[in-house]
């Protein structure tokens, strides 16, 4: 028995989910089983490899204490509402208490069709469980609240998509699965009774400390939108666009959920958007903010009826809380990029368009848009510059050098006034130097489906260190040559 569950979300009324067992696939096999995640959730890992942890985690079998069930939720695509989405090709097998004292929900991902299938298989092709295993694990070495990826199966069976290629199932593993669409779901049906049975659900789990105040649910709220707010900028620190920013796709845990048509841009570019199917560049990366801040409108509606007894009075509430989220996500983003030209931020207040150390970094983007110039490289090689006094990386990565060289000599003359040896440090903390690259992945991918993973472990350990030189994997550094480019990212359902 690889997991010691304990089911609190089946406990809930009926209303809240379907159960359903996975189904089982003919000849599964396992590709990866995250250890160190393993260890965190108590599970012996050894059992986890095991043919009988393997039957688990393809479905095949359902272990003790499981009781398998896909969730109920409703949400905004696109803009547009959808009262009814829930887990169409997911099941949730339970949940566990981590080393650590965090009750963790674990999760399979493409295992089957469930109540809420639609007319999906409720399975999930072998690439998109590849690149969501790589790209969450990357997360969360590079301290991104993320969901996490604890094992990869191969199914042994053909999904049809754009022809027949090969399935998968990915074990996540999240410190819970409820989204703004779980509080859409119980607003869209009137059902106030239920809602307010999931917020104190949430915030049991999540926010404890809302429960020792006169007004829970407002801090529910708050607390919400805080952690909506660090967790988006921090994506911006890395040049990470998630790419289907839908409210169904918003943990209310603050962890990143939902790795579709997710992309780490190369070149820079301030709206930058690699999903084929997000023709406007709604969920591009430099909407980011402003969409969170859009599906936390979503998520305060839901909360009206439990803000007050009087509607207006709910309503006023859930205004003034969100009015507070363009300053927190302005602020956080704006730490973050000091950070990573190697300024601290000292005002507590977000500054104005003549705080010259904002300017600074505004003036760097603008240049590095212009310059076509590579996100992650630049700030890497930016510390080069402090260390060896010397400008040419840097100025290599830029298509036309002038401008840039006056932006260094500016950017010099301001860390004159700065302990240099700390400014490096927190340049090194802040800025990565290995990324999940979209054109690694694609490599990867296409060697998964010949049946060859070992590029897919060699990618998984590069980048558990991603701030670290890692001399040997010097090569995982590169931006894509012009050939290796991929313009665009596909969901894959
Ligand atoms: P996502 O694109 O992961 O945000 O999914 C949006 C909705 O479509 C969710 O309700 C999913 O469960 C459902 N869905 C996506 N792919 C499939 C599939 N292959 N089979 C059934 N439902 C799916
Ligand atoms: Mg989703």
């Amino acid at each position: 028995m690889p997991f010691q569950f304990d089911n609190s979300y089946a406990r809930l009324p009926s209303e809240f989910y379907s159960l359903v067992a996975p189904t089982s696939v003919t000849e599964p096999s396992m590709i990866r089983v995250n250890r160190e995640l393993a260890e965190l959730l108590g599970a012996d890992v050894g059992a986890l490899q095991s043919p009988a942890g393997l039957s688990v985690l393809a479905g095949n079998q359902i272990c003790a204490g499981s009781i398998p069930l896909a969730m109920a939720y409703a949400g905004h695509q696109f803009g547009g509402f959808s009262p009814q989405l829930g887990d169409g090709r997911a099941v949730l097998l339970g949940e566990v208490i981590g080393t650590d004292g965090v009750r963790y929900d674990i999760q399979l991902k493409g295992s089957g069709p469930t109540q809420f299938s639609r007319r999906g298989d409720g399975r999930s092709a072998l690439g998109p469980v590849l690149r969501e295993y790589i790209v969450s694990e990357a997360m969360a070495a590079l301290g991104v609240p993320t969901t996490r990826a604890l094992a990869a199966v191969a199914t042994g069976e053909d999904v049809l998509r754009e022809g027949m290629i090969a399935g998968g199932i990915l074990t996540r593993v999240a410190q819970s699965f409820v989204r703004v669409g779980t509080f859409q779901w119980f607003a869209a049906r009137g059902d106030v009774e239920n809602l307010k049975v999931l917020a104190d659900y949430v915030i049991e789990r999540h926010y404890p400390e809302a429960k020792e105040s006169e007004t829970p649910y407002r801090v529910l709220l708050d607390s919400v939108i805080e952690r909506q707010a660090v967790l988006v900028a921090h994506w911006m620190q890395l040049g990470f666009i998630h790419g289907v920013m839908n409210t169904d796709n918003t943990a209310v845990s603050g962890e990143t959920i939902d790795y579709g048509p997710c992309a780490f841009m190369d070149t820079y570019e301030s709206n930058k958007t690699f999903s084929s199917i997000d023709h406007q560049g709604r969920y591009g990366f430099g909407n980011q903010g402003p969409i969170a801040h859009w599906n936390l409108a979503r998520f305060a509606e839901t909360l009206v009826p439990l803000l007050a007894s009087d509607a207006d009075r709910g309503v006023a509430i859930a205004e003034e809380a969100l009015d507070r989220f363009v300053g927190m996500y302005e602020r956080e983003l704006q730490r973050r990029f000091k950070a990573k030209i190697g300024l601290g931020f000292e005002a507590d207040e977000v500054n104005t368009a003549e705080d010259p150390d904002w300017e600074l970094v505004r003036d760097l983007l603008t240049l590095m848009e212009d310059g076509k110039a590579d996100f992650t490289l630049v700030f890497r090689h930016l510390s080069k510059v402090l260390e060896s006094n010397s400008d040419e990386k840097v100025l290599a990565l830029f298509d036309c050098t002038k401008e840039i060289v006056a932006w260094l000599q500016a950017w010099r003359a301001r860390m004159a006034e700065m302990d240099g040896g700390a400014a490096v440090a927190l340049m090194h903390r802040s800025n990565p130097i290995f990324i999940p690259r979209n054109h690694r992945i694609e490599e990867v991918i296409e060697a998964g489906y010949s049946g060859d993973f070992e590029l897919f472990h060699q990618l998984c350990e590069v980048l558990q260190d991603p701030f670290d030189e890692q001399p040997k994997n010097a090569a995982y550094e590169a931006a894509p040559t012009d050939d290796e480019i991929v313009p665009a990212t596909f969901c894959g359902t």
